[in-house]
């Protein structure tokens, strides 16, 4: 069996028409019951997709609202970082590595993907590991992997990086731009214009914590539910919320169980530990700086930091974004790509004047492409 064949089994049962609609059939009956509109935040990119393709949105009742999260680390990621890995690609001698859709991202002066039209060596990579064998071919250049993600992809990074250490890579950088879940929801909730009342948490990155860092968001008191991305997931997540609610006990809640553990995957955990320390603040785009929000090198490592390498060249500046784009307001959760006055007439993914648009992730991506679903 082929894995086309394989994944399409693995996922039919969760995309099961008859079953969908008879949980949307039940969660309308039990949200005549609720007490007050939910605004649940879904706080993963890849949930928002999942709601707009499948129309889930349309299809739960209007006391049900979702608020999409600020869990793509693309559209997250504050346009000076852009700039400093545009920076280093214009070096001479330097071959600049990315995942996704990073190289599709504007910065003030221009994407990666506008470096490599003017003759820098940016590559896309299909996997961090194709790095190491990027920097052994290349040994008279800088080799810089500008590593973006949340904790689903950092051990990967480790991984790259202990790789390189034990193979003695002595031209192979890193711009790391890891950030870490739990900040900015308390940065989110802790804000006065905040509306929502219960959380969608994302199963990714729990796959690798494990739930319990989800613990310390119980002090506000409302539904956390970590679920996976197929619509039952999404659903089933939304009626064991509304439960919660209309029994009065508000607590955190595993969905995915078919992947998540109370402690995740401690291997990948101890790898990220050994190689990554928080830093003491990052700034988010539309967040602004918060505290211990991502991470950096651990000192001893610093021979592979890329901030360090070219630091007389990087821009340590806010840069703001364009005036018409509300990215920042879209990744708070007080606004919606409908709200932008651009969306969809000046800004389209052929054209983006933010990160939302651009991202496979995004929240205005979504929005764009299953349009009224
Ligand atoms: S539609 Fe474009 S300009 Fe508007 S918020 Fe989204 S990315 Fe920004």
């Amino acid at each position: 069996m082929c894995n086309k064949e394989e994944n399409m089994l693995l996922t039919h049962s969760f995309r099961d028409e008859d079953k969908i609609l008879g949980i949307i059939k039940y969660i309308h009956k039990e949200s005549k019951k609720l007490p007050y509109k939910l605004n649940i935040m879904e706080v993963c990119g890849g949930h928002t997709h999942s709601i707009m393709k499948y129309a889930l949105n349309k299809l739960l009742p209007n006391n049900i609202n979702f608020i999409h999260g600020p869990g793509c680390p693309v559209c997250v990621m504050p346009k000076n970082r852009i700039e400093q890995a545009y920076d280093i690609a214009l070096q001479k001698d330097v071959i600049l590595l990315t995942l996704g859709d990073m190289i599709r991202i504007p910065s003030s002066k221009g994407s990666l993907q506008n470096a490599r039209s003017e003759g820098c060596d940016v590559r896309f990579l299909y996997s961090p590991l194709d790095a190491l064998k990027i920097a052994k071919e290349n040994r008279d250049k800088k080799v810089v992997f500008f590593a973006i993600g949340f904790e689903t992809t950092t051990p990967m990074t480790a991984a790259l990086l202990d790789k390189a250490l034990k193979e003695n890579i002595t031209n192979l950088f890193f711009h790391i731009n890891h950030i870490v879940v739990i900040p900015p929801l308390e940065s989110i909730l802790d804000s006065r214009d905040c509306k929502i009342n219960a959380l969608i948490a994302p199963s990714h990155v729990s796959v690798i914590t494990g739930s319990k860092i989800y613990t310390s968001l119980l002090k506000y008191k409302i539904p956390i539910v970590v679920g996976g991305f197929e619509p039952l997931d999404i659903l089933d997540s939304v009626l064991k919320i509304i439960n919660q609610v209309n029994s009065n006990s508000p607590t955190l809640e595993v969905q995915y169980k078919r992947a998540i553990s109370k402690d995740g995957n401690l291997k990948a955990q101890k790898l990220i530990n050994k190689y990554f320390i928080l830093r003491d603040s990052f700034e988010w785009r539309g967040l602004g700086e918060i505290p211990h929000s991502a991470l950096r090198l651990r000192d001893e490592f610093v021979r592979f930091d890329a901030e360090r390498e070219f630091d007389k060249i990087l821009t340590k500046n806010k840069i703001y974004d364009n005036k018409l784009c509300i990215c920042g307001s879209i990744l708070r959760g007080t606004a919606k790509p409908n709200d932008c006055k651009v969306f969809r007439k000046v800004c389209t993914p052929q054209n983006p004047l933010g990160s939302c648009m651009v991202s496979s992730e995004g929240a205005c991506a979504a929005y764009y492409k299953y349009g009224s679903n």
